[in-house]
């Protein structure tokens, strides 16, 4: 079964466990005859919600490309998952509201031992619905799951402290129903924020992870006469949908069509290990005496100031006079103010070359 497939599973039961609740809510609220039961059935609706919007966004987004979207619908899925995000903050605020009320102005409910079966049932129901969505959510990389997995523990928490409002309420005849109440919302806005704050960051788009980019690199740099790997970049169109680009340094001398094989053999293989569409490009490297006399003074200089991370792509021109390379600073760092220091420190050092610096952004670890 593919990934889509396990996800759409996965809201059905959600989708059934919480009808079969409802139902049995509101049978329960009518033999009994409580009101309080019967809306509480109308709370696992907005789930069946969640879990039919999960669907309806996973379906949306394994459609294939077209001409307006070229790269897929993948990212439709942070869409849903933000969707999912602001139904667990209304809720959040919604029993807020409502817990506020009731301290404001309590209300003498009545409880019965029904009431609290329907509770307990429901907590546990809710706890077993919100832990197989979240397992399968981490399992298949998809936040939509883990945001109503999050959204089902919160019902469970709500209702909790409605059970122990409850009891402290049958026992010792305190209302502490909206204090408690308070507390719970307070935590489930929280939750609903950083859930929406993930799924933001997804849709703005975040630092590659970096078990995935060292294992890339390592790979690139197997081949024979890559002498390095730089620059890694990749973006994603959704969880499965990944293109990037990458630098390689090959000898100055090597052919076009030998170019041609590696980069070829090198985007096929990073294909087939990860799936991954891949673009190589190419830097040269030249080996004379020179060359490297001025590499490692510019190395040196590099590397003393701090927020260089790296120096890459350097090439002495021996016919042009000229010194390329890369500059690969710290976010943080000011590196036009960095890159001219060290040009101006080269220029003293090798003043017959003129040198021109690339600056690269700290893509990928
Ligand atoms: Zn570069």
């Amino acid at each position: 079964m593919d990934r889509s497939k396990k996800i759409v599973k996965t809201s059905i039961v959600g989708i059934i466990v919480n009808i079969v609740l409802a139902a049995f809510k509101a049978f329960v609220g009518l033999v009994s005859g409580s009101v309080a039961v019967i809306l509480d059935a109308v709370n696992n609706l907005s789930d069946v919600l969640s879990s039919a919007i999960t669907i309806v966004g996973t379906k949306l987004s394994t459609k294939k490309p077209d001409k307006k979207h070229p790269y897929g619908h993948g990212r439709v899925e942070y869409i849903t998952s933000a969707i999912i995000s602001f139904i667990v903050l209304i809720t959040g605020v919604l029993s807020l509201k409502e817990s506020i009320g009731k301290i404001v102005e309590p209300h003498k409910a009545e409880y019965n031992i029904v009431s609290i079966i329907v509770i307990v049932s429901a907590i546990a129901a809710k706890i077993a619905v919100g832990i197989y969505f979240k397992n399968s959510g981490k399992k298949l990389n998809a936040q939509a799951l883990i945001a109503s997995g999050t959204d089902a523990m919160s019902d469970a928490l709500l209702s909790a402290g409605t059970l122990v409002a409850v009891i402290v309420n049958m026992t010792m005849h305190w209302t502490i129903e909206g204090y408690i109440g308070v507390i719970i919302s307070a935590f489930i806005i929280k939750t609903g924020v950083e859930i929406l704050k993930d799924t933001f960051d997804s849709i703005i788009g975040e630092r590659a992870d970096t078990e995935l980019t060292d294992k890339i690199k390592a790979k690139l740099c197997e081949y024979e006469d890559v002498y390095g790997c730089y620059d890694l970049t990749l973006h994603n169109y959704g969880p499965e949908q990944i293109i990037g680009s990458a630098h390689i340094e090959v000898p100055d001398d090597m052919r076009a069509d030998k170019i041609h094989r590696l980069t070829r053999k090198m985007s096929a293989d990073i294909y087939g290990e990860f799936g991954i569409v891949l673009t190589i490009g190419v830097y040269a490297v030249n080996k004379s005496d020179e060359a490297e006399k001025v590499k490692a003074y510019l190395m040196k200089e590099a590397l003393s100031h701090p927020g260089v991370l790296q120096i890459h792509g350097f090439y002495l021109d021996t016919e042009n006079k000229s010194v390329t390379f890369d500059l690969v600073t710290d976010f943080k760092a000011d590196a036009d103010g960095i890159c001219e220091k060290i040009t101006d420190a080269m220029e003293k050092e090798f003043p017959q070359y003129t040198y021109h610096a690339v600056l690269d952004s700290d893509y990928s670890d």
